[in-house]
């Protein structure tokens, strides 16, 4: 906490610029989340803490590269741990899926051009986990209109670029939106977002910035419900824990060479955004740990109402139950099944990895949608605290929001907030918009689907039990001959 404060960092709340962002009762939820992460390895050191070939000693997970199967694994667990422990976004693996992804794609572009990145980036991969840092990862650009490239834009801000070199670096002008955590990050590694073509060169840039360069600009992303925040903890819902975005502006700022990891080689940039989305599109088993606290909410409301025996609301929380953890499976999967690089770090599964993000683009939305039937109506008509604690309507509202027996009513109602909070209020954001559009939009999934599926091989396991003939244009590797062709009676 202590190392966030006092950075004069140029922050904007609602309007106004804030002296010390580490202080505004919005943003402390996001830092509370945050901390989490330092707490877990203080906790649980076997879950959050591995020992690093880099450093030689132990260091936290999140700033860790992966050096086995069972490296990647481990981060699955820890991300649904403490999804669990927050019910929010605790901001922390963009940034560890950048040093991941980062690591192989600057051993990939110094062995075709001869560079010296991925050594710089090794060395800046050991400062931040020496000094347990937290790091951003900075990928998405404003995009303008998306039909067209960063070059072919008319105004060609759009995507972060270089603007010029000077004093043995470069200069960055443009803007990263939705970053999450970025105030409560030290570092942040700017990425390109997409394939980049030969005209993009100025925009095939990846660089570590520090959080308190003085021509970085941030304003907080508004969050629905987020002044709740000011008013105390009861409506809140999840008062202690938040997740934050904000919008980032480069207003040319300067970064020397040993922080550049790639600089004009447009040809790896979708290398470098698809070894990216691998990782962090089954990072998104958090929203499994999530998940595990809005089923409970669930189960819990549906206990204080007294219907928990009927055996519609049963079927419900197993229906929950049954898509969280195939959010949780498809993204395990993904991690049991990495895979060496030619860098020798471990990478999850790029099929199930994008399988699991796709099922996050739905399954928490019908999950909300079963809490949301079990808590009733009160879930978005309840009054307020101010109401409840008032001398005069305070206590008719507690006789009339009396439930099963034994029920206290504040407890109630701190569970119908929690259902609301995750489910369209602050912590909707982490569970369910971001679960849509963090780490890509559900047709970037299905590109990569498509792209991984093998139809040609299916079509020709299909073809082989049928008994056509070999199918020219379905070749198979494990098919070289076709059998005969069935008897026909
Ligand atoms: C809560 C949250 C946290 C996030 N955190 C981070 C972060 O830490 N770091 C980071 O870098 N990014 C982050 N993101 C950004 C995220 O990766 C993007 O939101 C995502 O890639 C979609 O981009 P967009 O929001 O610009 O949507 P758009 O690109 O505007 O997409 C909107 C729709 O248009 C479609 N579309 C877009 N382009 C095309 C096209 N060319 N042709 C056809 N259809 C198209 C999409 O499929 C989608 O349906 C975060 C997002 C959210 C919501
Ligand atoms: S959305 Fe999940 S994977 Fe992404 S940073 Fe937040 S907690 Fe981590």
């Amino acid at each position: 906490m202590s190392s966030l404060r006092g950075r004069g960092l140029s922050v904007w709340v609602l309007g106004e610029k804030v002296q010390e962002f580490a202080d505004h009762p919005v943003i402390t939820p996001s830092i509370n989340a945050m901390a989490e992460t330092y707490r877990l390895a203080e906790t649980d050191p076997e879950l959050a803490t591995v020992h690093s070939k880099l450093t030689g000693s132990r260091v936290h997970r999140f700033a860790h590269v992966c050096e086995s199967v069972e490296d990647v694994v481990a981060q699955s667990r820890m991300q649904r741990r403490l999804g669990q422990l927050t019910g929010t976004c605790f901001q922390r693996c963009v940034g560890m899926d950048a040093i991941n992804a980062g690591y192989t794609t600057t051993f990939r572009i110094d062995s075709a051009h001869g560079t010296a990145y991925h050594d710089r980036f090794k060395e800046f991969i050991a400062h931040v986990q020496s000094y347990n840092l937290v790091v951003g990862g900075a990928m998405t650009d404003p995009k303008g209109d998306r039909s067209r490239g960063p070059s072919a834009q008319d105004d060609p801000d759009m995507f972060v670029r270089i603007v010029d070199r000077r004093d043995g670096g470069i200069v960055l002008r443009g803007a990263k939106t939705h970053q999450t955590g970025s105030l409560n990050a030290h570092w942040l590694v700017v990425m390109p977002g997409q394939r980049l073509s030969d005209k993009d060169a100025a925009y095939a840039v990846s660089a570590a910035v520090p959080v308190d360069d003085p021509k970085l600009t941030y304003v907080l992303g508004r969050q629905s419900c987020d002044t709740r925040s000011l008013e105390g903890d009861v409506d809140v819902g999840n008062a202690r824990y938040g997740g934050q975005e904000v919008t980032i502006v480069f207003d040319d700022v300067w970064i020397p060479d040993s922080r550049v990891f790639m600089d004009g080689e447009y040809e790896f940039a979708a290398d470098l955004v698809e070894r990216f989305t691998a990782y962090h599109r089954r990072s998104y088993v958090c929203k499994a740990g999530v998940g595990d606290v809005l089923v409970g909410a669930a189960a819990e409301i549906a206990a204080m109402n007294g219907v928990d025996r009927a055996s519609h609301v049963k079927d419900k929380l197993v229906e929950s139950t049954f898509l969280n953890e195939t959010i949780f499976g498809t993204g395990f999967a993904a991690s049991m099944a990495a895979k060496p690089t030619p860098a020798g770090n471990y990478e999850p599964d790029t099929l199930l990895a994008n399988v699991c993000k796709h099922h996050v683009t739905k399954l928490p939305y019908e999950i909300a949608r079963l809490a949301q039937d079990l808590a009733g109506g009160l879930v978005a008509t309840m009054p307020s605290d101010a109401d409840f604690e008032n001398d005069q309507v305070g206590p008719v509202l507690k006789k009339y929001l009396k439930a099963a027996p034994g029920v206290h009513p504040d407890d109630r109602r701190r569970i119908l907030r929690l259902v609301e909070n995750m489910t369209m209020g602050r912590n909707a954001v982490g569970y369910l918009a971001e679960s849509m559009h963090g780490a890509g939009s559900p047709a970037a999934q299905r590109v990569v689907i498509n792209k991984l599926a093998q139809f040609a091989e299916k079509r020709a396991f299909a073809r082989r039990l049928a008994g056509c003939s070999a199918c020219p244009q379905s070749p198979s590797s494990t098919w070289t001959s076709p059998p005969p062709p069935p008897p026909r009676n």
